[in-house]
């Protein structure tokens, strides 16, 4: 299947089963806006669980807050945010398309990586077990040329971007033969920037005096919160604060689902260290997080580290994890090193100290800080994405199956009597009541047996539980394996205890 076509399906499921919906959709839709359904609103629940559990309950030095979206306006001066949280923006005379210049530039320099990537999988074809990549890598001529075809380009990139030098940026587009995908034309525009920050008015005066913005990063309630959460948790360094919440940005560009939002969430964690250890902690956080992606199952290829070209204003180290989504590989989480630039220019700007005394150095410093930053929904595109399957099976019928991790599936097992009649929708139900205290659980009794599994497998459910005329002699049921297919005969007691091993998070935090 097409990449693009694989994206096209995953939103027609998740529309039609209740995932995600176009938000306001009766008025047509509103852009780069979506709405969580039924179950998308587990799924997403489920997403942030894993992720909050992992930080803050796994954690002893890691705890969790709640701030608000809306924050004094200079801590977005403070921050940078006001003068420089840009993209640079070209439009296409033709299509009329409107592009984030770095990203044109990024999406030209995957075309050599893609080029690399091709020959690799010649070399393992022709060569199989004995090929050595990284060798291959390191001498074969067309991807040593690829290689420097793509520093050559890294290398203006951050020399334009960095200096802010916008016609640079427009003279390397137009170097490249970059043309717009739509038009197939090099008919650009010059290069601007456009700040991504929303704005509103705070109270009844109108103006810039009550300007306030709807917050771009969750990070800055963090920063303002540092040393109310230092104090009054008594929390020594190294520690961590954790925050999960919406975040708004004006974005350019945004066509490709909820992947890129102008409002989404961000499951962010600021980890306060010594200055002088943010290196080792940052490589404790990539390590960490490519950990806890990989243990949910999605397929350890599927992700890459791609090492930032040009850094943010406040870092001296970053790295995304990127996943194959259904458009290519591209950003799921960012891991910077943003040092102590935060809470020095907070100090700054409000004259309030912000600095923690270490019993240990017996002085006082400015806590160097390396972020985790994820966005839910683009956590919920790699999970969707990479579950969904139309498969065919041994007796030639289809079936389209999510295969979530069973911690992540919104419903973990769903009750059903195999008639109508004789007293087994009763006994159904007296099984739900005795799982629905530990499990989120669908009853469902229409349609034939074979119908209910495939309207399961398509939501992604692990298990089914099926009750018949055996169930009501001796109290035993069929469970049924999404994945396998398998049906097993057990006793309605050891269900509990079953599905408990498979679809708890300890699967996962262990
Ligand atoms: P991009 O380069 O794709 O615009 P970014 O580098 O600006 O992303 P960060 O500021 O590092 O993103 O934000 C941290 C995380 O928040 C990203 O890794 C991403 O998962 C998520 N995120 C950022 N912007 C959006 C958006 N518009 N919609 C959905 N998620 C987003």
């Amino acid at each position: 299947m097409q990449k693009e076509d694989n994206l096209k399906e995953v939103i027609s499921h998740a529309k039609e089963y209740g995932f995600v919906f176009p938000s306001s959709e009766i008025y047509d839709g509103l852009s780069a806006t979506y709405d969580y359904g039924q179950l998308g609103s587990e799924l997403k629940n489920n997403i942030k669980s894993y992720w909050w559990k992992s930080m803050v309950q796994m954690h002893d030095n890691i705890v969790g807050i709640d701030s608000a979206i809306f924050m004094h306006p200079t801590v977005w001066k403070a921050s940078g945010h006001v003068d420089a949280f840009n993209d640079p923006l070209i439009d296409n005379k033709d299509s009329k398309k409107r592009y984030r210049a770095d990203v044109l530039i990024e999406d030209h320099i995957e075309k050599y990586i893609q080029k690399i990537d091709k020959e690799v999988k010649k070399g393992i074809k022709r060569f199989g077990d004995d090929f050595d990549v990284e060798q291959f890598k390191a001498t074969n001529p067309n991807v040593l040329r690829n290689k420097a075809k793509i520093e050559e380009i890294e290398e203006r990139m951050r020399e334009t971007l960095g200096k802010n030098d916008l016609e640079g940026v427009y003279n390397l587009i137009v170097d490249l033969g970059i043309v717009c995908p739509i038009s197939g034309t090099k008919n650009w525009t010059e290069v601007r920037q456009f700040n991504l920050m929303f704005s509103t008015e705070l109270g009844s005066v109108a103006g810039d005096a009550a300007k306030i913005y709807l917050r771009p990063e969750t990070a800055q309630g963090i920063f303002v919160n540092f040393l109310n959460v230092q104090k009054t948790g008594r929390m020594k360094i190294p520690f961590g604060i954790a925050q999960i919440g919406k975040a708004f940005r004006n974005e350019i560009v945004a066509r490709q689902f909820i992947f890129r939002m102008r409002e989404f969430e961000q499951m962010e964690m600021q980890f306060f260290v010594r200055p002088g250890e943010e290196m080792k902690w940052y490589e404790y956080w990539k390590d960490q997080r490519i950990k806890w992606h990989n243990k949910l199952g999605l397929g350890e290829d599927n992700y890459r580290f791609h090492d930032h070209v040009k850094l943010a204003h406040y870092a001296n180290a970053a790295a995304d994890i990127e996943f194959n989504f259904p458009m290519g590989f591209k950003e799921l989480e960012g891991i910077h090193s943003r040092t102590d630039f935060d809470l020095k220019q907070h100090e700054e700007y409000s004259g309030k100290k912000l600095q923690y005394f270490d019993p240990e150095l017996n002085k006082n410093y400015v806590p160097y800080v390396v972020e985790t930053s994820i966005g839910l929904d683009r956590m919920f595109l790699a999970v969707l994405s990479s579950s969904f399957k139309n498969e065919t099976l041994e007796d030639a019928s289809e079936r389209a199956v999510l295969s979530l991790p069973p911690a992540l599936a919104p419903y973990k097992v769903a009750v059903m009597p195999l008639t109508r009649k004789d007293g087994l929708p009763e006994k159904a139900r007296e099984v739900l009541d005795t799982l629905k205290y530990d499990f989120n659980c669908q009853y469902d009794e229409k349609d034939s047996p074979g119908k209910r599994y495939r309207r399961q497998d398509a939501i992604g459910t692990p298990y089914c539980v099926m009750i018949d005329h055996q169930t009501l002699e001796d109290n035993t049921v069929t469970i049924r394996d999404r994945d396998t297919m398998k049906q097993d005969r057990v006793s309605i007691e050891e269900l509990r205890g079953m599905i408990s091993s498979k679809v708890s998070f300890m699967t996962l935090l262990k």
